[in-house]
């Protein structure tokens, strides 16, 4: 692509090529030469070559990030770059799928390097830590707007789809839920939270590490899965549609952090039930891998916790009851609070 610095005649320095030179393929490339994985080419061609096995199906997924919607105007670059590719990654993870690969399409408003080199270093630490590296994309001037295309590999077959949870299944949960909407009210003043509380949680909304290993260890395990990106419930209400089954959720079992613990419990339960941006995984799994799972969680040292059952569906529409601390069900008229979910045009 193109590109021009229409509104910034004093950066027109660093071109497009030099840009991507220096900010991406440079480090692209240190990581194909340490680790080429399935890469038989990468950036700097028409198209980018990743070798596939017959015994493989591919996984592709696609994240935007957007000024304005998904982060605030002037936000750290660094924490942009890492979640930018997180989100995707959590995509992957949920499928069960081998990272191997991304391309990222980015317009930036300027070409400025002060910015690119900070974006570029929150993006390799990622990309590095998942040995996933970037292998192509397009770069424009524009609204700053980030979109990854990441690419990975399943055993065929045997890919943990939304659609394949079964009567009877646990459902679980990894980490803690709640804290990137805790992080986002504080920020926005919608709540007071002490400097001490906002820097033990806030990296889970700016910096959230992708369940990859987890996802990968559940393929065989787990019987349907899904990455909590939009609330809890309401990402696990996709499954139930796509299984068509009922859930019974037990609504305080849900893993909160410590910080989140000291909230109000009205908060928690809606925070942790939907508040968005955790990147956690949400799977189901016969009773059967229970112990399975519990050795997982301290191998991983991760919490996996158990919150609630997949149940045969009984009326024409998939339902979700929520159980209370005393086993009691709650009213649907208190329900629907808790299984809302983000949607960009509602
Ligand atoms: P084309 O015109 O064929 O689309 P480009 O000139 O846009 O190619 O890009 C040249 C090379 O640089 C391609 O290999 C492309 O994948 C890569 N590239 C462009 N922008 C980026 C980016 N932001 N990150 C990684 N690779 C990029
Ligand atoms: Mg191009």
């Amino acid at each position: 692509m193109h590109f021009q610095h229409p509104q910034h005649p004093q950066s027109t320095r660093l071109g497009e090529f030099d840009l991507i030179q220096r900010f991406f393929k440079m480090h692209s490339e240190q990581m194909l030469a340490a680790n080429p994985g399935s890469v038989t080419l990468g950036i700097g061609d028409d198209c980018a070559l990743l070798a596939n096995q017959a015994n493989e199906d591919m996984a592709i997924t696609s994240d935007m990030l957007v000024e304005g919607r998904h982060f605030f105007a002037g936000a750290n670059p660094e924490w942009l770059g890492w979640k930018a590719l997180a989100v995707n990654l959590s995509d992957l993870a949920a499928m069960g799928a081998q990272p191997l690969g991304f391309t990222l399409a980015i317009a930036l408003p300027s070409a400025d390097p002060h910015w690119l080199e900070r974006f570029s270093k929150g993006l390799f630490a990622i990309a590095n830590r998942f040995s996933c590296p970037l292998i192509g994309g397009d770069t424009t001037a524009g609204p700053l707007n980030i979109c990854i295309t990441a690419f990975g590999s399943t055993l065929k077959k045997s890919a943990i789809r939304r659609s394949t949870a079964l009567d009877g299944d646990d459902i679980w949960v990894s980490g803690y839920v709640g804290d990137a909407r805790l992080t986002l009210a504080a920020l926005r003043h919608e709540i007071q939270l002490p400097q001490i509380d906002l820097d033990a949680i806030k990296s889970q909304m700016h910096q959230p590490v992708p369940r990859v290993e987890l996802g990968l260890a559940l393929r065989g395990v787990a019987h349907s899965a899904i990455d909590v990106s939009d609330g809890l419930l309401g990402d696990l209400r996709h499954v139930l549609h796509q299984s068509q089954k009922d859930a019974e959720i037990l609504l305080d079992q849900l893993p909160k952090s410590p910080t989140l613990l000291k909230q109000p419990l009205d908060l928690q339960r809606l925070y942790a039930s939907c508040g968005g941006d955790d990147y956690e995984l949400c799977f189901t799994a016969p009773a059967h891998q229970r112990t399975a799972i519990e050795n997982l969680s301290t191998a991983l040292q991760l919490p996996l916790t158990h919150i609630g059952a997949i149940k045969p569906m009984k009326g024409s529409e998939p339902e979700m009851a929520l159980i209370d601390h005393d086993g009691k069900k709650l009213p649907a008229s208190a329900t629907d609070a808790f299984l809302q979910s983000f949607d960009h045009f509602a």
